[in-house]
Order: C-alpha cells, then sequence, then structure tokens
C-alpha cells in the first residue's frame, strides 16, 4: 500500500532584537528545502512570523520601497545581560496569537522544521519551539539555519530542538526525513549542481513583494569578518540560463518587480556569470530592478559591467570597501585595492548611476579600530558622491577574527551568542560612548 505523503511544517521564527526592517530578508534557505520536499512529494506547509502580509495585519506592514518594509513590533523585555544597552528590545514579526491559530488550523504534522537567521536572534527561534513543544509535544522538532550551524553547542543545548542540524545539505536532510517518515523518494536533484534544484518555493507567501536571487553559494575570498568560507566551503554556482530563466519566472507569473541579489561573490568571474545573466536579462526586454543588499565586489567591476548593471535595471548599488585606508588592510582583507574604489565609481557613474542610487559599507565597530579613520573613511566617501553605509560589526564565530573580538569586547562573547549582537557595538571597550556611535551615524547622512 502507498503511504500518504508525509507533512513537514517549516517554520521562519520572530527576530528577538533591537532594530529589524525587512531590508529585502527572507529565509532563502528555507523555502529553498521547501522547494525541493515539494517537488519530492512531501505535503508542506509554512509559518512565516516575519510575514508583512499576513492578512490580518494592519496596512502599515506592507508599504515600503521597492518590497522593503517594516515588520510588526512589540515590545518585550530586555535580556538581563544586556543591562547597559539603553535602547527598547522588541519582538519583531506576527503576533503570538496569529501564530497559534496557525498552527491550531493546520493538519498536525509529521516533523517540523525550524530556521534560524543570525546567531544574536536565537531567543525568538527558543520561543517557537517551546510553544512547538506546548502545542504539539510528540512532533519532533529539527533546527537548521546559520545560528544553529555557528553557534551549534549552544543550540543544541539551549534551543530545546530534538535534532540540531548544521550547513545547507539538502540531500542529507532528505535522507533523514524519508528514514523519520518512511517515505521513500526517488532523488529529483543532484547535490553538486544547483541548475537542478527547483525555485525556492517563495508562492507559499502570502505576498512576494521581492524576490531574493542567489546565482551562487559561497565566495573565493576569505575575509577575517566573514563566515562565508564557514557556511559554503565550496563555490558553487548555476548557470546563467537557469537564473535568467528563474528572474523572468517570478516577474512573468507573479508580476515581481524587485529582485535581490543575495550573492556573496556576484561579479566574479564576470565574463562568464554576470555579464551573460544580465545580457540575458536585457534580451528578453523585462522591466525589473536588482538590489544588492550584499556587497558588490569593488575589483572586477569594469567599464562592461557597469553599463550592463544599468542597462538591466539595478537600482541599489552597494560597494564592499569596507575602509577607505589600506595600511593594516592585508589582516582583513584583500579583495579591494586602494584605486580601486575611485575606478569603480567613475565607472558606475560613467554608466548612468546617479550618486543616490550608491553606497559603500564601511565596517563600524571592528576590535581595535580606529574611529578616527572611519570618520576619514565617511568623508572620502561622500567625497566621490557615494553614500557611506555603515556596516556594524557583529563578531562570528569560525572566522579569523574572531579571537580578537572576544579579546577586544567588553562582554564575554564566547558565553552567549545575544552578545554578538551589532547594536550594542560589542567590540568597543569601556568607556564606551552611544554619543559617538550617534555622532558617526550622522556624518553618513
Ligand atoms: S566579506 Fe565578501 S568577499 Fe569577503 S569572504 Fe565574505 S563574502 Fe567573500
Amino acid at each position: 500500500m502507498e503511504k500518504d505523503a508525509p507533512h513537514i511544517l517549516l517554520i521562519n521564527p520572530w527576530i528577538h532584537d533591537f532594530a529589524a526592517y525587512d531590508f529585502w530578508a527572507k529565509p532563502l534557505g528555507l523555502l529553498g528545502i521547501a522547494a525541493i520536499l515539494g517537488t519530492h512529494g512531501y505535503t508542506i506547509t509554512y509559518i512565516d512570523c516575519l510575514d508583512r502580509f499576513h492578512p490580518k495585519l494592519t496596512e502599515r506592514q506592507k508599504t515600503g520601497e521597492f518590497g522593503k518594509g517594516h515588520y510588526l513590533k512589540s515590545p518585550i523585555p530586555k535580556p538581563a545581560t544586556l543591562p547597559d544597552v539603553a535602547r527598547t528590545y522588541s519582538r519583531y514579526g506576527i503576533p503570538e496569537t496569529l501564530v497559534r491559530e496557525s498552527l491550531k488550523k493546520n493538519p498536525k504534522p509529521d516533523v517540523v522544521l525550524v530556521t534560524s537567521l543570525m546567531t544574536y536572534w536565537y531567543p525568538g527561534v527558543l520561543a517557537f519551539i517551546k510553544i512547538l513543544h506546548e502545542m504539539m509535544p510528540d512532533v519532533p522538532v529539527l533546527l537548521g539555519g546559520i545560528y544553529a550551524t555557528l553557534c551549534h553547542d549552544h543550540a543544541v543545548k539551549h534551543a530545546g530542538a530534538d535534532q540540531v542540524l548544521g550547513g545547507t545539505d539538502e540531500a542529507k536532510l532528505l535522507d533523514l526525513l524519508d528514514r523519520m517518515t518512511g517515505f521513500g523518494t526517488r532523488r529529483q536533484f543532484v547535490p553538486n549542481d544547483l541548475d537542478t534544484y527547483p525555485y525556492p518555493a517563495f508562492d507559499l507567501q502570502h505576498a512576494i513583494s521581492y524576490i531574493p536571487i542567489l546565482t551562487g553559494r559561497g565566495c573565493p575570498f576569505r575575509c577575517a569578518y566573514c563566515a562565508s568560507g564557514f557556511l559554503n566551503s565550496r563555490f558553487t554556482r548555476r548557470s546563467p540560463d537557469h537564473v535568467i530563466e528563474e528572474i523572468v519566472y517570478w516577474h512573468e507569473k507573479h508580476s515581481v518587480k524587485d529582485f535581490a541579489f543575495y550573492d556573496d561573490a556576484l561579479l566574479i568571474d564576470g565574463d562568464h556569470h554576470i555579464m551573460p545573466i544580465l545580457e540575458g536579462v536585457i534580451r528578453r526586454g523585462i522591466s525589473v530592478r536588482f538590489h544588492t543588499p550584499n556587497a558588490l565586489h569593488i575589483r572586477p567591476i569594469t567599464k562592461e559591467i557597469a553599463e550592463l548593471l544599468f542597462r538591466a535595471g539595478f537600482e541599489t548599488i552597494r560597494l564592499g570597501l569596507e575602509t577607505a585606508f589600506f595600511d593594516h588592510r592585508k589582516t582583513l582583507d584583500s579583495k579591494v585595492g586602494p584605486t580601486e574604489f575611485e575606478r569603480a565609481v567613475r565607472l558606475l557613474k560613467k554608466a548612468g548611476f546617479q550618486e543616490g542610487q550608491m553606497g559603500a559599507y564601511l565596517l563600524f565597530g571592528l576590535p581595535g579600530q580606529d574611529l578616527e579613520e572611519l570618520k576619514a573613511s565617511i568623508k572620502i566617501v561622500k567625497g566621490y558622491g557615494v553614500r557611506p553605509v555603515l556596516a556594524q560589526y557583529s563578531p562570528i564565530p569560525h572566522t579569523t577574527l574572531w579571537k580578537d573580538a572576544v579579546t577586544a569586547s567588553r562582554y564575554d562573547l564566547a558565553s552567549d551568542p545575544l552578545f554578538h549582537n551589532n547594536s550594542i557595538f560589542p567590540c568597543q571597550k569601556e568607556p564606551f560612548s552611544w554619543e559617538k556611535v550617534a555622532l558617526l551615524k550622522r556624518l553618513t547622512q
């Protein structure tokens, strides 16, 4: 007798933080898994705690430029370990009553998959898992995602999940679910060939205000402050045609206008990757807007790439400059050299980009950072007519800079991921001044 399709419930949990905003942020990995499970015959349901389009929410959550927008925000008590942070701590996302309603309304799942993003957002994950155990105590809960990968031991000890899964191995997860449910599936994709993966299941959402696009995984660089190499040890890519077809699919089938590239290394090997992708988009004649919340590498920007970015409809350009000083930079990264920023900005302007469309990320809050140097970097970036965007440093386990971060912090970073929160500038020693932070932020305006 053929077994009924098992039911897997997927959860994107709340964010607990001092600040959060939907800057084109979607749980791409979880929705990718949803699509894979769907194509393998599983029944899928999805609860998105960060749903800005839940039918029972007011209009305020729905507005925003280029599909971005505010989450619903409910103040909650601040963690007792952060008494020095004079800011309101909140739960971002839909009310708990709506979550409980959905859990009651849906048929009981066989397994629940919960994702996790920033390490310091784990309290939102734990809160959700607690509700799951209360409402469906006999259903196994699997926790994956970034927090589960970077802070695996912490998650095993504190999250309350039945299993904590690290990394991004969809084939392993499918095998595990097959074993747990007794559902035998025949693999419909080739693990190392991203072109064989289905498009992430964005259509599980109540509305699609933008689409995140990932054209490849990983990055060939190993910057000291970044966990890309730990999260994806290999640099793998989809073919340009597969990417073009996905963009056209969401645009034509779901009228999506805004696309945010999530790649860590979108422009690397441009002749074989971004150039054919953009040529394809232009050839298809679709009118869309592209955004790059993950920084673009500066070095690969050529005249041809700058022109294609403009013609294809790039609207928001963010460049990974990090600092305008190069004297001690080798210990941090090697992705950009002294004259390359100026050259890239010149090419982008010549291609047609306006000053308001271009921003350059500058790292703020690095261990031992000279804030005068940061001030000077802000001035230099502004001088080129580019908006300085402060990227507040979050210390990340398994990165080269982690040890220095632990030494520099006024908190015991290793004891609790809450201390990784970039809103609290964890690597600034006492006396730490919020006025100084406010002044630097004002300088970027
Ligand atoms: S910061 Fe950017 S270039 Fe450096 S490793 Fe991370 S993704 Fe790659």
